[in-house]
């Protein structure tokens, strides 16, 4: 889904029906960065200062993300580390870092250097092509997380392949909403919800039950009520699905998660990946990788992946088939809000 100022509005309108947090969001702010509309609120008035550190921190994050600004810390390390070490901000060395476990990890499923691909696709800009398989065979060469050096020392990367460049878009937002929970712990905001364009973190304790609602959104119908309700203490719920990003010719709908083994858009069995974890950039970075490998593989991988990040990590798999699966002895409520769709165990 391509966000601009225009339908900011319906976008926080779908928001709304999509995280039923309730309480009033008539103190939230929102601000477009980060490709998306970043949604703050944290329930109470007179808290002016605390939204400007926030969002300058999100307008900091951006800046050093944005690829496409000559300034950026991703747009030297694309036109640079495949000539020299480019030394980079901590927020972006942190974030590589995270991208190398998490692709180590998920056999590559998740690779960070998938750029090449993504610029070959362009899924999401207003000028999308279909790539053909010569396409494809000259860049794929380029794609593996193996050949970008990091250099902890000196904060530094370093590609080993002329020509190779990177793409944090499956990470930087759980990373930013990592950073506004650490302000609002700074403060110690009471409670508060941030959606950074479906990476949604849900913090402190809700009024009364202490628990929150959020929604997974129906893929078949994003702007309808959602598909699932989870009820959760504070922790992050990021989603990452074929309906948000996308373009669609007469046979075939092509959308924004690449498998960087084929090249393609990833064709499976999978509508919607949602993870749920209080590490909310490694369940950014977890459901694009998630739904690269499918549900089957993803599931045999949680119980290693929770051992290695000592971090809880869950996920719904919203299957094309209207199932949709749950890891396994799944600690939270959840209801589904539809007939036509169930929940299923292998
Ligand atoms: P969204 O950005 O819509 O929340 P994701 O978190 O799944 O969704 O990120 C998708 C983005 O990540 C793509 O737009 C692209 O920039 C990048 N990407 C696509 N495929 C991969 C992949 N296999 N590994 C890492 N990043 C990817
Ligand atoms: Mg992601």
């Amino acid at each position: 889904m391509k966000i601009t100022l225009k339908n900011c509005y319906l976008f926080i309108l779908s928001f709304l029906v999509v995280l039923f947090a309730s309480c009033s969001v008539t103190d939230s702010r929102y601000e477009r960065l980060l490709g998306t509309v970043c949604f703050v609120n944290l329930y109470e008035s007179g808290k002016e200062n605390i939204y400007d550190e926030i969002f300058e921190r999100l307008r900091q994050i951006d800046d050093e993300f944005d690829l496409f600004q000559p300034q950026s810390d991703l747009y030297r390390i694309n036109a640079f580390s495949d000539e020299r070490p480019v030394l980079v901000s901590d927020d972006v060395f942190t974030v590589l870092e995270m991208s190398q476990k998490v692709s180590a990890l998920t056999n590559g499923a998740f690779d960070i250097t998938v750029e090449p691909l993504v610029a070959l696709w362009r899924i999401t800009s207003d000028t999308p092509h279909v790539a053909e398989q010569y396409e494809i065979d000259q860049i794929l060469p380029l794609v593996d997380y193996r050949n970008v050096i990091l250099n902890p020392q000196d904060k530094s990367v370093q590609f080993t392949k002329k020509g190779m460049k990177i793409d944090l878009g499956g990470i930087a937002k759980g990373y930013a909403a990592n950073e506004v929970v650490r302000i609002c712990k700074k403060y110690k905001v009471r409670r508060a919800v941030i959606d950074l364009g479906g990476n949604v973190y849900v913090y402190g304790k809700k009024k009364k039950s202490g628990l929150w609602n959020v929604g997974i959104k129906n893929p078949e119908h994003p702007d309808m009520a959602p598909l699932v309700k989870l009820t959760l203490p504070e922790i992050s719920v990021v989603t990452s699905g074929i309906y948000e990003r996308y373009f669609e010719t007469k046979e075939k709908l092509y959308h924004h998660i690449l498998s960087p083994s084929s090249g393609y858009p990833v064709d499976n069995e999978l509508n919607s990946v949602s993870v749920i974890s209080e590490d909310s950039m490694l369940a950014d970075a977890l459901t694009t990788a998630f739904f690269v490998l499918g549900r089957k593989e993803s599931m045999k991988i949680i119980p290693s992946l929770r051992e290695y990040f000592g971090v809880q990590i869950e996920a719904v798999f919203i299957q094309k088939n209207h199932n949709i699966f749950f890891t396994k002895k799944f600690p939270y409520k959840y209801t589904v809000l539809y007939e036509d769709w169930h929940s299923a165990s292998d």
